[in-house]
C-alpha cells in the first residue's frame, strides 16, 4: 500500500555563516563535529544533535525503504522559521532552504515532495515567496502556530492564506517557540505541554477569527494531529455557546463545522487516539504524519496505523488517500 509521510523534516548539509553574512546573531549553525553526526547551534548554544538522516537524502531514502515508505512530504525544522529576524534576511534565507527541498524533490520526483518555508512576519515578501516556491515545484508551505506576536487570526497574515488558496498551496502548520516555555524548565515539557497548546492555539486562531470561513478551499493541514484540539473540541465548542460575546465576536459559525476542513496529520503514538481522531475527523482528513528523523516522531514510520483494526479502505486513506487529497496530487505521479 502507498506509504505518504507528510510531516517530515530536511536540512542542507551546509549554508553560510548568517552571523557573518547577515550582521548578526541568533541563528542556527550546524557543528559537523563528527562523521554522520551535527550539532544544531544558536549562536554559542547547544540546541539539538541530529545525524545524517536529517541532510543527506540518501540516507532517507534507505531509512524509507526499511520502513516501506515512498514518499516524505519535506519541510525546514521550525527552528529555521526565522520570524524574528530583518523581514529581508529572513527571506534570503527562505529562499536558500526552499531551493534545496526544490532541488531533493527535482532529483528524486517520485520519492519527495517539498513545503517552503515563508518570510510569515512580512505578508508581501511572503507572498512574493510562495509564488515563487510554486513555480519552483514545491507543493505548498509549512508555517509556525504563530508568527511572533501574531496568532494566526491577525488581519496581516489574511493575504497570504487567501494566496494560498489561489495558488493551491498546501499549508502545514507547526507549533514551535511554544508558549509559556519560561515556566517549563524541566521534563521536555514545552515539546511535551507547549506544542499540543500551541497547535490548538493555532486551529482555534483560524476558527474563531474567520480564516477557514472566508477561505474554504484552503488546504490545510496541522501536525501533531492537532495537538490538544480534538480532545477539547467539546469545551471549545459549549464556550462558543455560552459566551459568543467572546467567542464568536468574528465568526459567528460553531467551531464544530469547520471539521471538515481540517486535516491532521497521525502523530498520536497511541491507538485509542488515534481511533477518536479518525471517528472525530473522518478517514479523509487524518494523514500519516511522523515528524521523522526526530525522536518524538513515529519511529517506525506508519505502524500506529498498520497495526490498528482499521478496514483496508481507511487504512489507505490514512497512509496516502487524504495526503494526495490535502496536496492536491494524483497517486499515479508516485507509482
Ligand atoms: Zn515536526
Amino acid at each position: 500500500m502507498l506509504k505518504i509521510d507528510i510531516h517530515t523534516h530536511i536540512l542542507p548539509k551546509t549554508w553560510p555563516n548568517l552571523r557573518e553574512k547577515y550582521g548578526y546573531g541568533g541563528f542556527v549553525s550546524l557543528d559537523h563535529h563528527k562523521c554522520g553526526c551535527a550539532r544544531m547551534m544558536v549562536d554559542e548554544q547547544f540546541f539539538r544533535e541530529i545525524d545524517h538522516n536529517c541532510w543527506d537524502p540518501k540516507v532517507r531514502l534507505d531509512d524509507c525503504k526499511k520502513h516501506h515508505v515512498d514518499v516524505q512530504v519535506l519541510s525546514t525544522v521550525p527552528v529555521m522559521f526565522n520570524y524574528w529576524a530583518k523581514p529581508k534576511d529572513t527571506l534570503d534565507l527562505s529562499m536558500y532552504l526552499n531551493d534545496h527541498i526544490a532541488g531533493i524533490v527535482n532529483d528524486h520526483p517520485k520519492r519527495f515532495i517539498g513545503l517552503g518555508t515563508l518570510p510569515m512576519q512580512s505578508p508581501d515578501l511572503a507572498i512574493k515567496e510562495l509564488e515563487r516556491c510554486m513555480k519552483i515545484g514545491l507543493a505548498g508551505i509549512q508555517i509556525g502556530s504563530h508568527i511572533n506576536e501574531w496568532n494566526l487570526d491577525q488581519k496581516e497574515l489574511f493575504p497570504i492564506f487567501e494566496a494560498a488558496q489561489d495558488l493551491g498551496a498546501a499549508v502545514f502548520v507547526h507549533p514551535w517557540d511554544m508558549m509559556a516555555k519560561e515556566k517549563m524548565p524541566k521534563y521536555w515539557l514545552p515539546w511535551l505541554v507547549g506544542m499540543p497548546a500551541e497547535s490548538s492555539l493555532a486551529i482555534c486562531s483560524m476558527i474563531f477569527g474567520g480564516v477557514l470561513q472566508r477561505l474554504p478551499k484552503l488546504k490545510i493541514a496541522f501536525a501533531h494531529g492537532g495537538g490538544s484540539f480534538p480532545s477539547t473540541i467539546g469545551r471549545i465548542e459549549h464556550g462558543f455557546n455560552v459566551r459568543p460575546d467572546l467567542c464568536a465576536v468574528d465568526c459567528s459559525i460553531n467551531p464544530r463545522d469547520f471539521l471538515p476542513q481540517i486535516y491532521l496529520d497521525s502523530l498520536v503514538h497511541d491507538e485509542l487516539a488515534l481511533k477518536y481522531l479518525v471517528d472525530l475527523m473522518g478517514p479523509d482528513n487524518i494523514a500519516l504524519g511522523t515528524d521523522y528523523p526526530f525522536p518524538l516522531g513515529e519511529l517506525a514510520p506508519g505502524k500506529l496505523i498498520e497495526n490498528s483494526q482499521f478496514s483496508d479502505d481507511i487504512k489507505e486513506k490514512l497512509l496516502h488517500g487524504s495526503a494526495l487529497k490535502w496536496l492536491g496530487l494524483s497517486k499515479e505521479q508516485f507509482l
